[in-house]
């Protein structure tokens, strides 16, 4: 029996899905590329944008078409589902589960009853199914509680659910034992972090202080979460890199209140530059959304000027787009496509400078980089601490993907940089 698995979205989608990969290998599927191959096919959707909802009806509709050709084709649905959009897409997939139902699949598939989602996470007892075999994503904790009126995820992955640290502990040995070298913890505000004694920066205590040679990564942080705590611990503890993604959203205050998102510009700032102090050389990402409802072209500027005041490395900017359920959506959309889109370059602008900037600073210099991949061209493709990409030529053909190297940079590009091996 094959499968066929189609991600969209977040990183806790794609974590999501090596453990859906993990039960179905269980259940004695394999997995094929083509759809067309597939007994099974699942698809684990993200409802973030419009865009990626109007996705997975094209895709219910293409697999509609296949089970004329192959009427024992199952298909199902999980990730972030919108319930207007489940009775939609009901009619194009056999099943609709929950993903924290993730171990009563079999079951699912074979019943398609409709089962009371779990409020556990039980599925996280599967041991995920990886690609990777550097890199590792561990989710600590589910859902939001946040509301930003913009935002559908505490409406479709409920309300927050810490993992027990325990359990964390337990996978994260797991993973280093097995090999990998970047440990990345997974939430949509992973401050919030909570388990009977143990907060956010005292799991990251715990995990660092674990035996290995491994990097530590977390996304994502809240800026009205962030606690010094935090700061002093990423400040202290060796595994923990120089890399934080701190999603501002907007660079002017009455935008950030209408989007609930609990600061004002000026804490955010403040709180990059206390962050700057104790981390030397720390690489910061944000994410932005230009065009929310009544965003005008003077508070769009002061987006644009927050972002070169704060030189980000990176920034994932996205056009608002109005998610039913959402406060937002019951404010007009009233910015056009062709001027959330101009916002949109401006943005990008901005960035390719500020990023090209950074990158600068490295060239010349010697830094530590993790090797991920080998391209067919004989480069070897790896991070630094501070989530930059590096393309490495190795003349001698001695790197190994997972190995730390000491590398010079050569070249600095706005996406990455190029180094070289030295003797
Ligand atoms: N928990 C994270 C974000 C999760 S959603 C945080 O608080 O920052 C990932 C990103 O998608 C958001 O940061 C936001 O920039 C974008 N996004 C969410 N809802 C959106 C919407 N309705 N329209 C456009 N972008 C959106
Ligand atoms: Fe969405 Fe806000 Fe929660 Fe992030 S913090 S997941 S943007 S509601």
């Amino acid at each position: 029996m094959n499968y066929h698995l189609i991600t969209f979205g977040c990183q806790m989608n794609k974590s999501d899905s090596e453990r859906i990969a993990s039960v179905l290998e269980n259940m004695g599927y394999q997995a094929v590329n083509k759809p067309e191959r597939a007994d099974l096919i699942i698809v684990n959707m993200c409802s973030v944008r419009q865009s990626a909802v109007d996705r997975v009806d094209g895709l219910g509709k293409k697999f509609t078409e296949f089970k004329k050709q192959n009427p024992n084709l199952k298909t199902a649905l999980t990730g972030c589902v919108l319930l207007p959009d489940k009775t939609k897409l009901k009619k194009q997939f056999d099943l609709i589960f929950d993903i924290k139902n993730l171990t009563k699949l079999s079951n699912m598939l074979c019943y398609p009853l409709v089962i009371p989602r779990s409020n556990t996470l039980e599925y996280f007892s599967v041991f995920p199914d990886s690609d990777s075999l550097v890199t590792a994503y561990v989710p600590i904790i589910t859902g939001c509680n946040n509301f930003c009126a913009y935002c559908v995820v505490p409406y479709v992955r409920g309300e927050e659910i810490s993992r027990p640290a325990q359990e964390i502990i337990k996978e994260v040995k797991k993973l280093i034992k097995n090999g990998h070298k970047e440990i990345i913890l997974l939430g949509q505000n992973v401050n919030s972090y909570k388990d009977k004694n143990t907060n956010f920066p005292q799991l990251l205590k715990l995990i660092n202080d674990l035996p290995g040679e491994f990097w530590l990564r977390f996304i994502t942080s809240h800026p009205k979460d962030l606690s010094d705590e935090l700061i002093e611990t990423m400040a202290k503890s060796e595994k923990i890199t120089e890399y934080l993604h701190l999603p501002v959203q907007a660079g002017d205050n009455q935008i950030l209140k209408k989007m609930n998102r609990g600061y004002s510009v000026d804490q955010y700032k403040n709180l990059i530059e206390k962050i700057r102090k104790k981390i030397k050389n720390i690489s910061i990402s944000t994410d932005i959304i230009v065009g929310f409802p009544g965003e005008t072209k003077k508070q769009f500027k002061q987006t644009a000027k927050l972002m070169k005041w704060a030189k980000f490395d990176m920034v994932y900017t996205a056009q608002y787009s109005p998610r039913p359920m959402t406060v937002a959506s019951k404010l007009e959309d009233n910015v056009i496509k062709k001027e959330k889109k101009r916002r949109e370059q401006i943005l990008t602008k901005i960035l390719k400078k500020t990023a090209l900037k950074n990158n600068k600073k490295y060239v010349n210099k010697t830094v530590e980089v993790l090797i991920e991949q080998k391209t067919k061209n004989d480069f070897y493709l790896g991070k630094t601490r501070t989530f930059k990409n590096v393309k490495i030529k190795d003349l001698k053909g001695s790197l190994k993907i997972g190995q730390f190297i000491k590398t010079k940079i050569i070249k600095a590009m706005p996406w990455g940089l190029e180094g070289q091996i030295e003797k």
